[in-house]
């Protein structure tokens, strides 16, 4: 019997497979898609999971797939430069951070799964249904869409790592309803540059993320990620309207007028928009947070345990570190309902609070601030806001998400 049954083959469920194999536990995954194909659009991987990515021996790869960040810089709507706040190695971590295309990503972690634990460990075309648990082993049903056809596997534990329309979690939570939603719309694109703007490492935050905020980043030497998130509805939590799906399809067309009033001296907005090799659109979702994580036999990892909104840029790297605490757990005590449950204790109020300063625009908040104070720009920032302040937002954001340099540094490897 397999030590552990993974439900889904994104990057959360990658990540843990490598890292469980590692630890010497025995893993399988098993993903609903038939193929995986490159999905998705940008990525930021923080320095806190680049360190568990590099003990992999991911960091040649990483180094060609995707770009090493080194600030992040606020602008307002009208071009005004606000703040620049270093990231990675010019934060003073010992490890970088990186923005990548999340498709790629995906596939160096498949290839690192399928080369290190073997040609089949994930199994494509494998939706879960349900499960049990039982005394000493969980028992779960697996059907292909396709097909039909229908299997039930066992293991020691299950680790539902299936997004943020997570079965497992709705196993879990039968009441829980729909991801949430506050009002806000997003676009995404992807596009093509012969030269990268400034120096080619640097994210850009334009606008205000409460009404129209462009974010821009490089995702390779030649790839630029863009995102417009625009608030096309009231304030408040509800049901989101429509199911999160990255595969659907945005129009040029709408995007390009919202944004028209937008200005960077160093970067033809429009010109990037209409570039775009891909646009896709849909709602910003996240989730509360639950009480449990772990039920018994069965626990959840990655955005079927904590989705959140992308403020931040932390969600992919969070649910990349949950496999640190489930090696630790799992080394203490075992493939065990109790292993489940230390992890579920050392994860769980973590991922409370960064949910939380999520939904209130993480760093972002500033921009808003900003906007609302000074809706048709400033002649001296100081007047708007004070250092003071400025300081103030990042470092409470910093504690609230655990983004601390001295603590990092002084970690000890996984592995
Ligand atoms: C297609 C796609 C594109 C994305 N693109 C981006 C992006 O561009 N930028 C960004 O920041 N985030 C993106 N995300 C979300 C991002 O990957 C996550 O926020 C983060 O990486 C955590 O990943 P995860 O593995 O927990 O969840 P996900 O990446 O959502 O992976 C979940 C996996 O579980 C599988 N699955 C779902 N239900 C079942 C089931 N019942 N049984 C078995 N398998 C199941 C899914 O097919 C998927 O492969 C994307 C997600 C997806 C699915």
């Amino acid at each position: 019997m397999t030590d552990i049954l993974i439900a889904g083959a994104g990057i959360s469920g990658l990540v843990t497979a490598l890292c469980l194999h590692r630890a010497g536990f025995s893993v399988r995954i098993h993903e609903r898609a038939q193929k995986l194909e490159e999905a998705g659009f940008g990525l930021n991987l923080q320095p806190y999971c680049v360190k568990l990515l590099y003990e992999l021996g991911l960091e040649s790869e990483m180094n060609e797939v995707g770009i090493r960040n080194n600030k992040a810089v606020l602008y307002s709507r009208h071009g005004q430069f606000i703040h620049q706040d270093p990231r990675g190695l010019d934060a003073g971590y010992k490890w970088p951070m990186y923005s990548m295309h999340r498709g790629r990503f995906q596939q160096l972690l498949l290839r690192h799964v399928r080369e290190e634990i073997g040609a089949e460990v994930v199994r494509l075309g494998q939706k879960l249904v349900s499960f049990r648990s039982q005394p000493h082993y969980v028992e779960v049903d697996f059907v292909n869409s396709i097909t039909g056809e229908f299997n039930t596997e066992r293991a020691k534990v299950l680790l539902g790592a299936d997004g943020i329309n997570s079965t497992v979690r709705k196993i879990l939570y039968p009441d829980e309803g729909p991801p949430l939603w506050q009002g806000i719309t997003m676009w995404r694109g992807v596009t093509c540059m012969d030269k990268l703007y400034l120096d080619g490492r640097t994210m850009i935050f334009v606008g205000n993320p409460d009404d129209r905020n462009l974010i821009v980043y490089p995702v390779s030497e030649e790839l630029v990620n863009w995102a417009f998130t625009v608030r096309i509805e009231e304030p408040g939590i509800r049901p989101a309207p429509m199911t999160t799906d990255w595969h659907h399809l945005g129009h040029i067309e709408d995007v390009l007028p919202l944004l028209s009033d937008m200005k960077l001296d160093f970067l033809d907005i429009p010109n990037l928009i209409s570039s775009s090799i891909i646009v896709n659109q849909f709602h910003l979702t996240d989730r509360d947070p639950l009480p449990r994580w772990t039920y018994d036999r069965v626990t959840l990892i990655g955005d079927a345990a904590h989705p959140m909104y992308p403020h931040g840029g932390n969600g992919c790297s969070q649910a990349i570190l949950d496999a640190r605490d489930l090696v630790l757990a799992f080394r203490a005590h075992g493939i065990t309902p109790a292993g489940l449950e230390i992890y579920d204790q050392l994860r769980r109020p973590v991922l409370k609070d960064s949910i939380l300063a999520a939904r209130e625009f993480g760093p972002d908040k500033i921009l808003k601030i900003i906007d609302e104070r000074a809706p048709f720009g400033f002649q001296n920032l100081s007047e708007v806001i004070s250092s003071e302040e400025l300081d103030k937002i990042f470092s409470v954001y910093r504690k609230q998400v655990n983004w601390n340099v001295e603590k990092l540094n002084q970690e000890l490897p996984l592995f």
